[in-house]
């Protein structure tokens, strides 16, 4: 979920508003909605703090075996799915944040990689996503140990991919234990990320902020491409994550996963220990400003981090916040299948829309408002990710219609379940298909579905991905009927989940669903072989 195509899909909230829109002026439709004067924070830092390497951390051994800990931050009923993910990627790792002033991770971690791929390997390959310019962090890996012994890694596409040099081949189904200690700087006030990633507003948004095991396609290598800046820049495996964190204590914080143990240090430092159940990916939230509210919902404990200074203000927007995010969770576990996790964290954040991580998404600040549409929209949207993206994955940068196109359509599924009157979900689905019909009457091109970020230019991601995605999935109510829709995509999620799909596999679940050749529809509107009619 990218800033840009929530500045086009803000044309959706004329729908509630009743306000003029045009694709061209995104932003005076946002600026109609009710939003919150902005609080006074931190100035940006000019001078970058420069961070000398630090002596090499204290990091425990680990009992990779033993993954008792993480059937905590399952729902009772889904614990024993950690079972099945001892051989998964395993991060056991250890950071301090400090603010000097800009916001400094000092960290180290110990991975397990075991080999499922088939083949040989002879280099494993870790992402710094944090490099990348899109991002705007700088992140330093000074130490790596490969079972123990010292290896000099290598650094490409800027600095965003690391080379770990294995010294004896790694073969199928053996595992190899890595230590890595590692340095994050993100910058004070520097948002070259539409506050997906750093330290802004007093906010820090720790997303890719570890070294991250890329993918390994067998045949074809390791995944080492470099982000599109308008889409996701990730593409993961499911892993389990042990996360020691220590922060200032006037740090609030939530993160990925569970936080089982709090403990206060001599130095006015807390530290938590954090344990996550199977996850694409760890992220946390952290900031002086916020505070915790908190329900349950199905099982699950949903935490809202949101800021202490504007909650008395009378438009506050947590309390429908919290609203939404019930409603979300409970239609998409009965529509789609169970979310298995036992903590689901909803973050104001200076994100000008949403963006999601495993168990925890990002959400607008100044949307963060009473009356504001898009915050109910944003908020569906990104716990719809929580199905599509964190637990079916896929590669978000090669083929980004698989969870962008089925998330947006998860939008739907909320507003006709939300509210008693079709009319409101009639009449979204309906702005959609009007942005669709606009965009293509100003002769930009009608794309297929299933092409790489890089290939949609400007509005044409938003319009293709974000909008004429979705509108397939109704196409493909009208061939096989709403009921076998919702169905198909239930048995895609129960088939994936935990894993990684591709166009093929939403093809097949639907086929085998609905009983029915569905080619010629997935070659005329996804892989776009055939004209429309
Ligand atoms: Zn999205």
């Amino acid at each position: 979920m990218k800033m840009l195509f929530r500045l086009i899909a803000l044309g959706l909230l004329g729908v509630f508003a009743l306000i003029a829109f045009s694709l061209s002026a995104p932003e005076a439709a946002f600026s109609a909605q009710p939003t919150l004067q902005p609080t006074e924070t931190a100035a940006p830092l000019t001078t970058p703090t420069s961070v000398p390497t630090p002596p090499l951390l204290d990091l425990p051994e680990v009992d990779w075996e033993d993954v008792g800990a993480h059937k905590k931050a399952m729902k009772p009923a889904f614990a024993d799915d950690v079972d099945r993910f001892v051989d998964a990627n395993r991060y056991f790792i250890v950071a301090r944040l400090s603010f000097e002033p800009d916001a400094v991770f000092r960290a180290a971690q110990r991975v397990r990689f075991t080999n499922r791929t088939g083949e040989a390997l002879d280099l494993l390959v870790f992402r710094l996503y944090a490099n990348t310019p899109a991002l705007g962090g700088r992140m330093n890996v000074h130490h790596v140990e490969v079972n123990g012994v010292k290896v000099e890694p290598s650094l490409s596409n800027l600095r965003s991919v690391m080379g770990v040099p294995l010294p004896v081949p790694l073969q199928d189904g053996e595992s190899v234990e890595l230590r890595m200690d590692f340095t994050l700087v993100m910058t004070r006030g520097l948002n070259t990320s539409y506050g997906r990633f750093g330290y802004v507003n007093d906010v820090v948004s720790a997303t890719a902020w570890y070294p991250t095991l890329s993918v390994y396609e067998p045949g074809i290598g390791w995944w080492t491409d470099l982000p599109s800046p308008q889409g996701d820049p990730s593409y993961t495996e499911i892993g389990l994550y042990e996360v020691q964190l220590t922060l200032p204590a006037e740090m609030v914080v939530a993160m990925s996963g569970v936080i089982v143990e709090t403990r206060r240090n001599a130095d006015g430092t807390i530290t938590y220990r954090d344990v996550t159940g199977p996850m694409r990916d760890h992220a946390f939230q952290a900031s002086k400003r916020y505070m915790v509210t908190e329900t349950r919902a199905d099982g699950t404990r949903i935490v809202m981090l949101h800021y202490r200074d504007q909650a008395d203000s009378p438009t506050d927007g947590t309390k429908v916040a919290m609203q939404y995010a019930v409603q979300a969770l409970q239609i998409f576990n009965a529509t789609f299948g169970e979310y298995p996790y036992a903590e689901l964290v909803v973050a104001q954040n200076p994100t000008p829309s949403g963006v999601e991580f495993p168990g925890i998404i990002q959400i607008a600040e100044r949307a963060w408002v009473q009356g504001n549409r898009f915050l109910e929209v944003v908020i569906a949207h990104e716990i719809g990710h929580q199905w599509f993206y964190a637990l079916v994955g896929n590669n978000q940068v090669a083929l980004p219609w698989i969870d962008e196109s089925l998330t947006s359509y998860t939008e739907f599924v909320y507003f006709r379940a939300a509210y008693a009157d079709p009319k409101v979900g009639e009449d979204y689905v309906d702005s959609f298909q009007q942005r669709y019909t606009n965009y293509l009457a100003r002769g930009l091109p009608d794309l297929p579905l299933d092409l790489p970020v890089r290939s949609y230019v400007g509005i044409s991601y938003g319009a293709i991905v974000y909008t004429k995605g979705p509108l397939f999935f109704v196409e493909l109510e009208h061939v096989i009927g709403r009921e076998m829709v919702y169905a198909a995509i239930a048995e895609y999620f129960r088939r994936h989940k935990y894993g990684i799909a591709a166009t093929e596999d939403v093809q097949r679940a639907f086929e085998d669903v609905s009983k029915r050749d569905l080619s010629a529809l997935f070659n005329q509107w996804v892989r776009g072989t055939q004209p429309r009619a």
